[in-house]
């Protein structure tokens, strides 16, 4: 099987399995530019207690020496935009952490993928990633010619919007637009832009997200996550920062704010991975039960769930505020 046969092949498994958007980069060194975006929102402490991201700087810089003789980044996006929102007067948890743990999902469809390209190709080694290693996932999505990064810092896929999780898949083949002619690639050249940094090509004028964001903390060097609801209610221990509690409204876990103001969202299509739905007995609590939870109804209810992330402390933490 020739290698433009095989990308070909990769990608009609990847969408049959689930996948909205699948995409091909050369494995490689990121650009210079984007690493020195990097540095800066790590030397401005924009990460807050995310220790991890001050470390392992050289297999971000180059996924090769993540996984050695690793060739191709195939980059995938799955969709998660919920079929039913929870109403805006009750508590609010953000879409991605309705259902099951995405980690999870994600990756056992990228192993399937990979089984499927050793009953094409036995010899290919690979590696499935997803948010479970020092991986610039974004900018190899936007590499693989997947879509462009947002004000709000998301990936943006022309005409599906920004409600994906994204995988990635590094393989031992040559595969992508070396092998391809299809209409999907990068019609611009990425290799050199600042892939960490938002594209005014693809934003134009808007500044909706910037606008929008209740505590400012879209920035021009990037997402300054002290200020941040989604990783303050997710990933900070502890107190929640002066000032910030007021800022949340009925958010109890994440916040929406930059996606749902986002036009590219308005043709959002809902998800039809059943793993992402909220299981029936957390969309029916009263905010009385959310408010009463014990630890071992919490354990009940959330295990496996993207919302075991904060933990039983932060949860209570962000409804106690
Ligand atoms: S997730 Fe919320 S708090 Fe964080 S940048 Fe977006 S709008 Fe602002
Ligand atoms: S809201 Fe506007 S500025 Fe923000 S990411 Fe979407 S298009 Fe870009």
């Amino acid at each position: 099987m020739s290698g433009s046969e095989l990308t070909q092949a990769v990608r009609q498994e990847a969408l049959r399995l689930g996948f909205a958007a699948c995409g091909f980069a050369p494995a490689g060194p990121v650009s210079g530019v984007c690493m020195e975006t990097l540095d800066r929102w790590v030397a401005n402490r924009y990460h807050a207690d995310m220790g991890y991201m001050e470390r392992n700087r050289h297999l971000r810089e180059d996924p090769t020496q993540l996984v050695p003789g690793c060739r191709t980044l195939i980059v995938v996006a799955l969709n998660y935009y919920p079929k039913r929102t929870l109403p805006k007067e009750g508590y609010q948890i953000a879409y991605y952490a309705y259902g099951k743990d995405y980690h999870r999902v994600v990756k056992d469809k990228l192993h399937q993928l990979l089984g499927y390209i050793k009953t094409l190709a036995p010899d290919v080694e690979g590696r499935a990633f997803c948010d479970t290693a020092p991986l610039l996932e974004r900018y190899w999505a936007v590499r693989a010619g997947l879509g462009f990064m947002g004000r709000n810092r998301t990936l943006i896929i022309p005409g599906k919007g920004s409600y994906f999780f994204l995988g990635v898949l590094a393989v031992t083949a040559e595969l992508g637009m070396r092998h391809e002619a299809d209409s999907s690639s990068p019609t611009r050249d990425t290799s050199g832009i600042d892939t960490l940094k938002d594209d005014p090509v693809a934003c134009g004028d808007c500044k909706r997200c910037l606008l929008a964001c209740p505590t400012g903390a879209l920035t021009r060097e990037g997402i300054d996550c002290r200020r941040c609801l989604s990783y303050l209610t997710i990933e900070h221990r502890g107190p929640l920062p002066e000032g910030m509690a007021q800022k949340l409204g009925r958010r109890i876990y994440g916040c929406d704010t930059c996606q749902q103001v986002c036009p590219h969202n308005r043709l959002a299509q809902p998800t039809e991975e059943e793993a992402f739905d909220m299981a029936p007995e957390v969309e029916a609590l009263t905010p009385q039960e959310w408010m009463e939870m014990t630890p071992e109804r919490y354990r009940q209810l959330f295990k496996h769930s993207a919302m075991e992330r904060a933990g039983y402390e932060g949860l209570m933490r962000n409804l106690q505020r």
